[in-house]
């Protein structure tokens, strides 16, 4: 299996590199925040507690999207491969999602983290935030809550790779093909 985790701060472009490189590389998409979106979208428990944080701009509690994940893992059985957007974003997050895997007797093949300075990520997310209907992005306050959030819960996860000589890190600044090019002269070389 080629398991990728795409990394990167909120507004780094990870969904948008993520469905092209689920489309070349034929992996399978586990995005934690659409499938947090999706459960909002069908008002379930689940999606109405996890509402409640991310409006916030906290971070859902590790065992719900933990929870989440080990479900598509299981749901998937015979996939190639996953991609990993915007999961783990704690390093509880990491351990669980290591343990998982290796019960799949697989591991993670890469991290590859999308670098991008913090008043682009703004701009992008207020932007993002005028079409998309997502509330978490309409607002400045919360946008930086994000960015804090990062810092403290998320920053570990990236030493957490780098000590397995997972992690990597590429230029997410510049046209969407650029970085896409990017992305997979990195993958194509890890699946050698
Ligand atoms: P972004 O990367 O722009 O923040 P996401 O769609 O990945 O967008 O996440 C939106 C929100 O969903 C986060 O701010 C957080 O509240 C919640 N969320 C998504 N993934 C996770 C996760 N792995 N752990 C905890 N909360 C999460």
């Amino acid at each position: 299996m080629f398991n990728l985790i795409l990394f990167g701060p909120p507004g780094s472009g990870k969904g948008t590199q993520s469905d092209k490189l689920v489309d070349k590389y034929g992996l399978i998409h586990l995005s934690t925040g659409n499938l947090l979106r999706e459960e909002i979208s069908h008002k379930t428990p689940l999606g109405l507690e996890a509402k409640s944080f991310m409006d916030k701009g906290r971070l859902v509690p590790d065992e719900v999207v933990i929870g989440m994940i080990g479900t598509c893992l299981d749901n998937h059985k015979d996939a190639k491969g996953f991609l990993f957007d915007g999961f783990p974003r704690t390093v509880a997050q990491a351990q669980a999602l290591d343990k998982l895997l290796e019960l799949k007797k697989t591991g993670i093949s890469a991290v590859l983290a999308l670098d991008v300075g913090e008043d682009e990520l703004v701009k992008r997310l207020l932007n993002r935030g005028k079409t998309s209907g997502r509330s978490d992005d309409s607002d400045e306050d919360v946008i930086r809550k994000r960015f804090s959030v990062y810092k403290d819960e998320t920053t570990p996860v990236a030493d957490h790779y780098k000590k397995a000589k997972k992690f990597q890190s590429i230029k997410g600044e510049g046209t969407v093909d650029e970085i896409f090019d990017a992305v997979s002269k990195v993958i194509d070389k890890k699946m050698k």
